[in-house]
């Protein structure tokens, strides 16, 4: 006899709401931080013509090195670093997870953060411990390295810049967490390209660390791209649980093109950067909203009632992201993508009628 649906899969499995994401047709879309920029119409034109020539009848190249290799020029990773690539980070966070999974295995994160994180350590069905940060967002370092301690995770995973939140936590505390965390610590830089620090620098040097990149918030979402940068000896057993192919020939060419005009990605993350400037100092008049620092490519704010400025700005056909009932720290708290200025400005228009 066949095995019913509910005897086949993991009870967790069953019980799970699959990855949420919003249809955002015909809205002014900041709810996922992306670049609202489309890809200048000449460089598209030039793409269009390599892509042309890619051949869609070999496999990839498997290990993607000459695109490791541009990488490694254009973002300043060190010499004695090694590189896996993920069809995006998403996907170097399942790596890292299943590498590691074992019976008792410990995953630890900061709460709030980036969700996939506990949930690929439900995937691999490792134990999970979440730290909560304090109430403004920063790191709260005793409570940090006392859950280390007690748990002694296999992976701590800490996103740098915070994704839901916008800040970026002190250093000095990041340096602490990698000095007493016993395995690895995966500091993740979505969010590079918008903030002021980074430990690339210490890639490769240090055994334990990952620095994890994506090119996602840069401008390359769609091309789905992901790269970590650790010791040989980590990134070579990543490599193992690595799909063979997972980076098509299509996201190759593209990804080796687009790192070929970085200039172009830079002066879009500079303009975004103004902008989120301008986007934070406008809200700040406005009595009813906190605003909360931010090196990402978005804003996060504390309002009266998010689910009614939320449903407002949706009905004025403006997508944001609501972030009330994710985390009790993110209570009344919505994110803002930056978008384009002209985005930015339909934006911050209805916010100030809304408080009028
Ligand atoms: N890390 C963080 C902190 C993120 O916010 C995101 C995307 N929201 C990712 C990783 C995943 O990015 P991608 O899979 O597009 O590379």
């Amino acid at each position: 006899m066949k095995m019913s649906i509910q005897q086949l899969f993991r009870p967790d499995v069953l019980a799970m709401q699959a990855y949420h994401v919003a249809d955002a047709s015909g809205y002014i879309k900041l709810d996922a931080m992306e670049n609202p920029y489309h890809l200048p119409a000449a460089l598209r034109q030039e793409l269009g013509q390599q892509l042309a020539e890619v051949a869609l009848n070999r496999y990839p190249d498997p290990h993607g090195d000459g695109l490791k290799d541009l990488l490694k020029a254009a973002f300043a990773i060190p010499d004695a670093a090694d590189v896996v690539l993920g069809n995006g980070s998403d996907e170097i966070i399942t790596l890292i997870t299943q590498a590691v999974a074992s019976d008792d295995t410990v995953v630890l994160a900061l709460e709030p953060s980036f969700v996939m994180y506990r949930l690929n350590a439900q995937f691999s069905r490792v134990r999970y411990v979440g730290v909560p940060l304090q109430a403004d967002f920063s790191l709260d370092l005793p409570a940090t390295l006392a859950a280390i301690r007690e748990h002694r995770p296999a992976v701590v995973f800490l996103s740098y810049p915070n994704n839901p939140t916008g800040p970026r936590f002190a250093r000095e505390e990041v340096q602490a967490v990698l000095d007493a965390a016993p395995g690895l610590l995966v500091v993740d830089e979505a969010y590079q390209a918008f903030a002021d620090d980074s430990f690339m620098g210490l890639a490769g040097s240090q055994p334990h660390l990952i620095v994890m990149r994506t090119l996602s918030k840069l401008g390359l979402a769609g091309l789905r791209l992901g790269y970590a940068a650790g010791h040989p000896e980590v990134i070579a057993q990543l490599d193992k649980v690595r799909p063979p192919y997972n980076i098509n020939v299509l996201s190759q060419a593209a990804a080796k093109f687009a790192l070929r005009h970085l200039d172009v990605f830079a002066a879009q993350a500079a303009e975004l950067r103004s902008e989120r400037s301008r986007i934070a100092a406008s809200l700040a008049t406005l009595p009813q909203v906190t605003v909360y620092p931010s090196e990402a490519n978005f804003l996060t704010i504390r309002v009266p009632d998010a689910l009614a400025l939320f449903a407002q700005l949706k009905a004025e056909g403006i997508l944001i992201k609501n972030l009330h009932g994710y985390h009790p720290l993110l209570d009344n708290c919505l994110r803002l993508t930056v978008g384009s200025p002209d985005e930015n400005s339909a934006l911050l228009a209805a916010i100030h009628a809304y408080f009028a």
